[in-house]
């Protein structure tokens, strides 16, 4: 805990308590305790100058990098490693004691005691075992060891991480093995630092337990794709295609003591109840503005944390909704990225910690203003293609970024169900199912340039690109600008931007990886379908490649054109067109998880090596259970709240109207009842709604994972939804001194 917000030892609110914090002594409940502790905040006194240290010296300093691994390994073994990371060949065991010594050395040069394999359990979270360098020796001392057998496995017990059925417990071994691909790198604290290697999580029959593992594969089999469409383009050079991901991470930043006064924010992260404040977004007066203070002192820190690790932050902002923001790295090859993604979730809550705020990555933690998402950039390059999604200024003549596309587009049409079903969750439901951005319905948007071009090659061939021209303002003094090709469309939850798709979809709070092995999967195979087209035409005729690749962008577009939008994907007309198109809305995570594991996709994945039909439904099981889990503590946490916190105050409240009430008439007055009739209606619908929440949790009977789901989805979720309006009236009358729960308006505006 820093100390430099001395003011937060002092006040630190317990919640819960609230009932016996009387209505009369209005500035005890935790509520009042939490206001006045965050509007006497002292700011902070610490400082970081860049002015000392450049940031640029910071960058990767805790990373074991390719100049580090340059400097510290024979020759031989250098080079074997880069083949490796480079190229994806097979890595030599050979060299792992080697590699292990000098990884050894450098760490304990920068202080390490300990080393940890990390890896990335179905859960979404990160997770680390520590061991320490040092093993007793016989004469009573000590000796610091770390040999290459340790640094490619380790053995964590870890039997209690869900493996939907894959591990019984007869069968509990798990290993980890080492990711050479992702940089080993030092993890500080205050009271020492720890060797941190990513490593991929697996069941001792070698069935993935993880997230990494799939991503992995999913990149082996995109490369193996794209190099034949490369070949049939004349690029043999073989150099490694990867996958490319650029996540930007939204998230809220509330003061703690507000986080610490709401029992629901603090155990399910989200508010399960809260009027709307008169003052929401509505100004939108928040977004891109001036970042306040506190914030941005907050994200000078979290930056230089990922800067030493590696990450390359690149933007930050004020998002759309009050206390939003969100920051985006430069994109890296996706097995890179997602590891450096869950590194940034957890630098920004603990960051967040030292300047007396919590980071909220929950989806929705605040009805009726903006929900959080993070938007997965993706595209795929290599060393000597480049981006090979950059359509350049003349699209129309670009084939092989032509057929790139139209795999992509192929993809997303045929497996849409998937896209939806990756991105599915509790949380992510209150973003995706309500009237938000993005919608739940899977569409493209191309942009008017590749619209047209695309729109050509249906009609017999394209021969122009819609110019891009320059952006006139009309100022002398501003200079004229290259205009893009298209303009940008934020309803679409999967947007052409220019020289990648971005797929929107994906919640805040999620692990990136399980988006990326569908993309990466998907577009494997769609590359694999023009692959196979291409090398079939070019064998009868070797001097036909143009004519075949119109034939085959011109099958693609025509058959998956529906799934093509490029309008406002919020409107009503939208949702009745897309039901036209045959397109799929799948509301909730009950609707979509099942499509993780239909037919075309199990036989997807297992064709091209990603996951087996058993890995596949683990996963699906997993899924489903941590979503009937998450509903069910959301329950259980309403249920609690209502009863402690809410009903207490409520009958307070109409205690004191009815016995003003009597007072006065008692003396003679008349008393306008309307308060009170309404408290007590109100008071009775609050008595019902526990009831009915309670019914509902109770009746929770086993069924199989689908039907628990549909339990929760169908039951629960719309009786904590009835409990919350008459929870939402009741504050916008009881009186204020006696609300126990911080405000809507308190949380996102006091800062
Ligand atoms: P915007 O808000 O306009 O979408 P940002 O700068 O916030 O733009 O984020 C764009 C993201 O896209 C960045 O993370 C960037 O690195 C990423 N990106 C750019 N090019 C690629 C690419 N070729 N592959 C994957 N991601 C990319
Ligand atoms: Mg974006």
């Amino acid at each position: 805990m820093s100390t430099a917000f001395a003011n937060r030892s002092e006040t630190t609110p317990s919640f819960g308590g609230a009932a016996s914090s009387s209505g009369q002594s209005g500035g005890t409940t935790p509520r009042r305790i939490a206001v006045s502790a965050v509007t006497n905040r002292i700011s902070n006194p610490q400082t970081i100058n860049f002015v000392d240290v450049p940031a640029q010296e910071y960058y990767s300093s805790n990373v074991f990098t390719k100049t580090v691994m340059k400097d510290r390994l024979p020759k031989s073994v250098f080079k074997s490693l880069m083949r490796t990371i480079d190229a994806g060949e097979k890595l030599d065991p050979g060299i792992a004691d080697v590699v292990a010594s000098a990884i050894k050395d450098w760490a304990m040069e920068k202080g390490a005691t300990h080393y940890a394999h990390i890896f990335y359990p179905l859960t979404g979270m990160t997770a680390e075992k520590h061991d320490s360098f040092l093993s007793p020796t016989s004469d009573g001392g000590t000796l610091s060891e770390f040999s290459g057998k340790q640094l490619i496995q380790g053995e964590p017990d870890g039997s209690s991480f869900p493996s939907g059925g894959i591990r019984v417990t007869s069968q509990a071994r798990g290993y980890t093995i080492w990711d050479v691909t992702s940089p080993a790198y030092i993890l500080e604290n205050p009271n020492g630092t720890t060797l941190c290697i990513p490593t991929a999580f697996v069941s001792w029959t070698g069935e993935a337990l993880d997230k990494k593992t799939p991503v992995l594969r999913s990149m082996q089999a995109l490369n193996k794709q794209a190099q034949r469409v490369l070949k049939v383009f004349g690029h043999e050079d073989g150099a490694f295609v990867a996958s490319t991901a650029g996540p930007e991470q939204e998230y809220f930043l509330v003061d703690r003591n507000f986080y610490y006064a709401r029992p629901d924010l603090l155990n399910a992260g989200r508010t399960l109840f809260g009027a709307k404040p008169p003052k929401g977004q509505q100004f939108d007066d928040h977004y891109f503005g001036a970042i306040p203070e506190r914030v941005l002192a907050f994200m000078c820190e979290a930056e230089r944390e990922l800067f030493k690790l590696g990450i390359p932050v690149k933007t930050r902002h004020n998002e759309v909704a009050p206390g939003q923001f969100e920051v985006a790295p430069v994109f890296e090859s996706a097995n890179v990225a997602a590891d450096h993604q869950q590194q940034m979730m957890l630098t920004l809550k603990k960051t967040a910690e030292k300047y007396g705020m919590a980071c909220l990555l929950h989806e929705k933690p605040f009805a009726g203003v903006n929900g959080s998402g993070k938007h997965v950039n993706w595209s795929l390059g290599s060393s000597s293609q480049g981006n090979m999604l950059d359509p350049g200024a003349t699209p129309h003549d670009n084939a092989q970024f032509l057929v790139f596309c139209a795999a992509v587009i192929r993809a997303v049409y045929k497996h849409q169900g998937l896209l939806r079903a990756v991105v599915a969750s509790a949380g992510n439901d209150h973003r995706l199912g309500a009237n938000e951005a993005p919608p739940a319905i899977i569409s493209i948007f191309l942009g008017d340039q590749l619209t047209d071009v695309f729109e050509q090659i249906k009609n017999g061939g394209a021969s122009s690109s819609l110019p891009s021209g320059t952006l006139e303002v009309g100022v002398d003094v501003l200079p004229p600008l290259p205009k893009d090709a298209g303009d940008r469309n934020r309803t679409s939850p999967f947007a052409f931007t220019g020289n990648r798709f971005e797929f929107r979809a994906v919640g805040a709070n999620q692990s990136i990886s399980g988006p990326l092995v569908a993309m990466n999967t998907i577009i494997a195979e769609s590359v694999d379908f023009c692959a196979t087209k291409l090398e079939e035409a070019l064998a009868k005729d070797p001097e036909g490649l143009n004519a075949a690749v119109q034939s085959l962008l011109c099958e693609i577009i025509t058959e998956c054109s529906p799934i093509i939008f490029n309008g406002d994907g919020y409107s009503e007309e939208w949702h009745k067109e897309a039901e036209k198109r045959g397109l799929l809305n799948l509301k909730t995570t009950a609707d979509a998880l099942p499509l993780l594991v239909s037919q075309s996709a199990a036989e997807m994945f297992s064709k091209y090596g990603v996951l087996s039909e058993r890995e596949l439904h683990s996963r699906l099981e997993t899924y489903q259970e941590q979503y009937c889990m998450t509903v069910g503590v959301e329950a259980n946490l309403a249920l609690n709240i209502a009863r402690t916190m809410i009903f207490p105050a409520a009958i307070r409240y109409q205690n004191e109207l009815a016995s003003t009430c009597a007072n006065l008439k008692a003396v003679g007055y008349e008393f306008d009842t309307d308060t009170l009739d309404c408290m007590t209606s109100l008071v009775k619908s609050l008595q019902d709604g526990i009831a009915t929440l309670e019914h509902a949790i109770a009746d929770d009977s086993a069924g199989t994972p689908d039907e628990q789901c549909r339990h929760c989805c169908d039951v629960i979720l719309p009786s904590m939804l009835t409990l919350r309006q008459t929870v939402d009236k009741l504050e916008e009358i009881i009186a204020d001194d006696i609300w126990p729960l911080p405000t809507y308006q308190e949380m996102l505006f006091i800062k």
